[in-house]
């Protein structure tokens, strides 16, 4: 399950709905404080109800207010609220919808009746909006507050990490192994070994020392030329094979590592860090090409930590064990599992 908090502005709200809003806010903080207030006193017991409350709000907010206070009450005792308090209604009490001219609305009561008013929906929030929208994803309760002269809604979506029955590749890119890679709650992995890279690499750099040596300039930047081709050709191979790979799954996406995000040391870094970015760069276009989707997460310590308890375990070559829940795993895969289960950004070649 995973938990967006969208905060949206309104859009030009009219000044009567403005002057309702902030009556609206004014009579939920004395409603609130009225509850406590009278706990403390011992005016009323806990089963207060919206009939002991004499104000123009909405039963509905009334009722939330008597919640909240209920909750505040609880963990804090007696408590002072403050004057500018945002209003709230539970997830029954207000709706979210589109009008025909494709314009995001919130509606909901307040005093005078329900008021339906178009809020300005930004990219960041986009996503989890249409969730809701399209039923894909459940609202919570929604708070209304001002802030300067503008109004703002905020709630939560809480929608599945998988909602369209999606397959999440992690796809790791490295020295020992080319490739790991692993289907997210499936038991299917793949690994491209790094050995004749390995083997490609250290070859040529001997050829280049004792071309160095003796000066042969020409022959050292068809050396050159030479490693690139036989790097560039086992890319080629390892992302297609990877390709064809994911191609048995239904719906995959595939998670590689944010470059932007990979730290010094890694095999990101260095001389032969040109062969990972092509290889990576290669599993874009040739996934794109194929229809699939590629989302790139955030690297930090995919590799160190446990897919299955999140805690650090210790590397010892291909091995990954995690002392906390005793998973023995290969290291790659273990880094894979974790790209895998990472939120992805979308991402282009
Ligand atoms: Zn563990």
């Amino acid at each position: 399950m995973v938990t967006t908090t969208v905060t949206v502005k309104f859009h030009n709200p009219s000044l009567a709905r403005r002057k309702e809003w902030q009556r609206a806010a004014q009579l939920y903080r004395d409603t609130k404080q009225f509850c406590i207030d009278g706990w403390e006193n011992d005016d009323f017991d806990k089963s207060v109800t919206t009939a002991s409350i004499d104000n123009g709000l909405y039963s509905a907010i009334q009722n939330q207010a008597i919640r909240e206070a209920k909750a505040d009450h609880q963990e804090d005792g007696a408590v002072s609220y403050r004057q500018s308090q945002p209003f709230a209604l539970n997830n029954q009490n207000w709706e979210i919808d589109t009008t025909e001219n494709g314009s995001v609305v919130v509606g909901f009561p307040c005093i005078s009746g329900w008021w339906y008013t178009p809020v300005e929906v930004y990219d960041d929030v986009d996503d989890a909006v249409r969730r809701v929208l399209n039923g894909e994803a459940d609202k919570t309760r929604l708070q209304v507050y001002r802030r300067g002269d503008d109004w703002f809604c905020t709630f939560s979506v809480e929608c599945d990490t998988n909602p369209d029955g999606e397959t999440a590749i992690g796809v790791d890119v490295g020295h020992n192994n080319l490739l790991a890679a692993h289907a997210e709650d499936t038991d299917e992995s793949m690994l491209v070994s790094g050995r004749e890279a390995k083997y490609v690499r250290r070859r040529f750099r001997s050829l280049r020392e004792s071309l160095q040596e003796a000066g042969a300039l020409r022959a050292l930047n068809r050396a050159d030329d030479k490693e690139s081709r036989r790097i560039r050709d086992l890319n080629h191979t390892a992302s297609r094979r990877l390709i064809d790979w994911i191609e048995q799954f239904e719906n995959p996406v595939l998670r590689l590592e944010d470059l932007e995000g990979i730290r010094d040391g890694s095999d990101w870094r260095g001389v032969h860090s040109w062969h990972f970015h092509q290889l990576q760069d290669f599993i874009v276009y040739k996934a794109e090409r194929a229809g699939i989707r590629v989302e790139k997460v955030d690297p930090e310590d995919t590799s160190q930590r446990c897919s299955v308890c999140g805690e650090y375990g210790t590397r010892d070559g291909d091995h990954f064990s995690c002392p906390s829940c005793g998973r023995e795993r290969h290291s790659d895969l273990n880094g894979a599992e974790n790209i895998a289960q990472r939120e992805g950004e979308p991402c282009t070649a």
